[in-house]
């Protein structure tokens, strides 16, 4: 069973899910796996089309999620205290949306009932993002996305 409470997230604060709960949350999406361009003056983050070497863009999802730490230095491993600290979560985030106490979106898996949805509502980095293995990263800058995310 995932949980003890039923939709747990509409009665839960991240702070308070256990580790099963917590990983329920996340809609795989991808979006946070997404190169970034941090603005240093207006400090606003501008998203890129480039995913993380370890992104894998068939299939969806980390390639090596347990050592994603050792192999990318600077993913970032989310915690309640660091969703609440980070600027750079994409606005759909259900972590970030739950934090703001937003509703999750009809498309997120616990509403929809079918991982499908992410895809389907046109959520998730498959359906667009290039790998960084496939572009010189100094380029960065000619793959920021015309759109917020
Ligand atoms: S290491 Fe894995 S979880 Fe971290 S940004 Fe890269 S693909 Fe995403
Ligand atoms: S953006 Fe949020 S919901 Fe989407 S994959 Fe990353 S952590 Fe999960």
């Amino acid at each position: 069973m995932a949980s003890d409470a039923e939709n747990f997230w509409e009665t839960k604060r991240l702070a308070e899910l256990n580790e099963e709960e917590w990983e329920l949350i996340c809609d795989h999406c991808g979006r946070c796996c997404l190169h970034k361009i941090k603005n240093e003056e207006s400090g606003e983050v501008f998203f890129t089309c480039i995913a993380c070497k370890l992104y894998d863009l068939e299939n969806g999802g980390c390639r090596d999620y347990e050592h994603r730490k050792q192999i990318v230095p600077e993913c970032v491993v989310l915690s309640a205290k660091r969703v609440a600290e980070l600027d750079s979560l994409p606005m759909t985030c259900a972590y970030r949306l739950l934090h703001e106490r937003k509703p999750l979106p009809p498309w997120h898996p616990l509403v929809s009932g079918s991982k499908k949805s992410v895809m389907e509502a046109g959520i998730s980095i498959d359906l667009f993002a290039i790998s960084e293995t496939a572009i010189d990263l100094d380029r960065l800058d000619e793959f920021v996305l015309d759109r917020k995310l």
